[in-house]
């Protein structure tokens, strides 16, 4: 049987990244030799890796004054490096779900946090509109796509401060206007690449910027040096999770690039939101405005509560993988990240349907 995997991360993949990684373990680049048993300074490493910073570059339009470096360590490694190079005496965070709060917890190792506004009295079921940005903080942290809950902020805020985005869960799903950022980071595993590998798109001028004395992989100006066979590369990078990466936004690209990805996940959202809305067996559990394109979160609907197994049983003869809600929220939730194709989410509707007609 076909399977629909709608699972939140790690995740589906494209199948041509996925084939050209196994093809390259095998023999990397016609050398006779595995990716996995290359050195990280063969020539064809590095044209690889340095294709892989102009594919982000490319598809994302990001400007030359930024810095793009890949590490390992996942976005939860970022928490406390962003604050370690960038908290001077203050910061401000949004807490928007449990990531955003983690994340707060571990700027408070490094100076003052102000949360300048919380949707935890609501489970986290919206993004809060009515904060004031602190002028005197040194950056203001968001979390844009809440992978937990099912929210999203659409837009690129206007901040008077540096914004510092945590995008794990929706980089490449929509175009972004980075230059709004002072930085964007994220753990690959969920819309570009497999677990291992941490994304950091950074402004120049911050690279260093840190008056405190840093360890040298903390710092973010080890990992985009001047020469540029080096970035990225300060130690042995997780080749096989960039190659997988790197195969990826190839893919991103031949579709057409981070707009028909746009195009495409507004689609499959909007199939899924309507079904939602439609079926007397199910509820949304995010308010409609902040629903995200990419984390669809639902629960039964009132009085059919006691249906939820039978639908978790029913759903998975049908070939579906991975719709259970995180355990905070519980219910469902199916993420239709880039590689998640149509044909899915059309399986999944009509699987909605047919256990609505069932229970008429
Ligand atoms: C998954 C996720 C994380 C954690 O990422 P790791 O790479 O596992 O550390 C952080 N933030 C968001 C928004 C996520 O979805």
């Amino acid at each position: 049987m076909k399977k629909h995997n709608f699972n939140a991360g790690p995740c589906v993949l494209p199948r041509q990244a996925v084939e050209s990684a196994i093809e390259a373990i095998r023999d990397f680049d016609g050398t006779g030799i595995g990716l996995l048993e290359i050195s990280h300074r063969t020539p064809g490493w590095e044209r690889i890796m340095a294709e892989t910073e102009q594919l982000w570059r490319e598809l994302l339009n990001i400007p030359e004054e930024y810095a793009v470096f890949f590490v390992g360590g996942g976005a939860s490694t970022q928490f406390f490096q962003v604050p370690a190079n960038l908290l001077k005496n203050k910061a401000a965070y949004l807490q928007t779900g449990v990531w955003a709060k983690k994340a707060a917890k571990e700027a408070k190792y490094y100076g003052d946090v102000e949360i300048v506004a919380s949707s935890e009295d609501k489970n986290y079921t919206y993004i809060p509109k009515d904060y004031t940005i602190p002028a005197d903080a040194d950056y203001f942290h968001i979390t844009t796509n809440n992978t937990i809950y099912g929210t999203e902020i659409h837009e690129d805020i206007d901040c008077p401060i540096t914004l510092v985005a945590d995008m794990s869960s929706d980089i490449m799903s929509r175009p972004v206007d980075v230059k709004k950022y002072g930085m964007i980071y994220g753990g690959a595993q969920k819309n570009v690449g497999p677990a291992g590998v941490t994304f950091v798109i950074i402004r120049k001028d911050l690279l260093g910027s840190s008056e405190r004395k840093l360890q040298t992989m903390v710092d973010y100006s080890t990992h985009y040096p001047e020469e540029a066979r080096n970035r990225s590369m300060f130690n042995t990078p997780p080749v096989l999770p960039i190659f997988v990466m790197h195969e990826t936004l190839k893919w991103v690209k031949e579709l057409g690039g981070v707009e028909v990805m746009y195009k495409m996940n507004k689609e499959k959202a909007e199939l899924l939101y309507n079904e939602i809305d439609r079926n007397s067996m199910f509820v949304g559990t995010a308010v409609k405005e902040d629903r995200s394109l990419m984390n669809v979160c639902f629960v039964m609907a009132p009085g059919k509560e006691a249906l939820q197994d039978e639908f978790f049983a029913f759903a998975k003869e049908r070939g579906m993988v991975g719709i259970k809600g995180h355990r905070s929220v519980g219910g469902f939730r199916a993420s239709l990240y880039n590689a998640c194709p149509k044909e899915s989410v059309e399986a999944l509707v009509a699987c909605m349907q047919e256990f609505e007609n069932l229970h008429k």
